[in-house]
């Protein structure tokens, strides 16, 4: 069950590195979350990228995600998946297996070199399953936003090289002053400079940027041209379904659950619509 007419996600993303672009991914928390992902593709017809992180699968489920993104697709939406962060190969490989497009093995908390080895035989173990699966690897932890940024824990363009050349993984991870979540107080400085060294070592990987949202589009524009392919967003999402969420609570009152959650999914479409948007642009 899905639309052939859908580009492959090794394709997408080769034509958005050569054109300086990158894909949004999408971090999904609850179903409306994804009914706004849904109708921001619908009105831009760009592609994106949904996924979950361990918590959001234990709520959510991935393979209800599954079913919902297979359903957007017969409707022809450029819409693919991916596991976030996740530590837990066996996980992983059932949703290989299940028919995810992309899966994101994190064993950045492990010794460089076992992380090396373990995620070597997991790559190999997971394409045998499909060949076409798009694998994106971790060796920099990326740290919370209350941590402060560590040049110590940035990616080193050479290990970058090894890891790349070894694993053969087809995305990376790196860690250049970004952070998980948004600090109000503390906006973050990526090393553009190390980006580019990064992607001149390793020119045919494509490379992500966790922590996206709180970045500055200044940031994002030139990190995008520095060779970011995919921008993980997760928390944009969450402040506006809080900020939402609380606003329709106090202003309606309805038995209707829909009545508040409707005006709350178009708000955080335009959300994702405008990172659609400003990611797909060529500046
Ligand atoms: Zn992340």
């Amino acid at each position: 069950m899905t639309n052939s007419n859908l580009l492959p996600l090794r394709q997408i993303f080769s034509t958005y590195q050569t054109q300086q672009k990158a894909l949004p991914s999408f971090n999904i928390d609850s179903f409306e979350i994804f009914q706004s992902i849904v109708i921001a593709v619908r009105q831009t017809n760009l592609p994106c990228l949904v996924q979950l992180t361990a918590g959001e699968d234990k709520y959510f489920q991935a393979e209800n995600l599954y079913l919902l993104v297979q359903k957007a697709r017969l409707e022809g939406l450029p819409i693919y998946l991916n596991m976030d962060h996740s530590k837990d190969p066996t996980r992983l490989l059932s949703l290989v297996k299940l028919g995810f497009d992309m899966v994101h093995l994190d064993n950045s908390l492990l010794d460089y070199n076992q992380n090396l080895t373990l995620t070597q035989q997991f790559i190999s173990q997971a394409k045998s399953i499909n060949p076409n699966l798009l694998v994106e690897v971790e060796f920099n932890h990326i740290n919370l936003i209350n941590d402060q940024p560590n040049p110590n824990s940035y990616t080193a363009p050479s290990q970058a090289q090894e890891f790349i050349l070894t694993t053969r993984a087809d995305l990376l991870a790196v860690s250049i002053g970004n952070l998980h979540g948004v600090s109000f107080d503390y906006p973050e400085k990526l090393d553009l400079d190390l980006l580019s060294q990064i992607h001149q070592k390793i020119p045919e990987t494509f490379l992500v940027l966790h922590g996206g949202s709180g970045i500055s589009s200044d940031q994002i524009s030139l990190a995008i041209k520095q060779g970011i392919v995919k921008i993980n967003i997760n928390t944009d999402l969450r402040l506006q379904f809080k900020k939402s969420i609380k606003k329709y609570f106090s202003q309606i009152n309805s038995e209707r659950i829909y009545d508040y959650l409707n005006p709350l999914v178009s708000d955080i479409s335009q959300v994702a619509r405008q990172k659609l948007i400003q990611f797909s642009q060529h500046v």
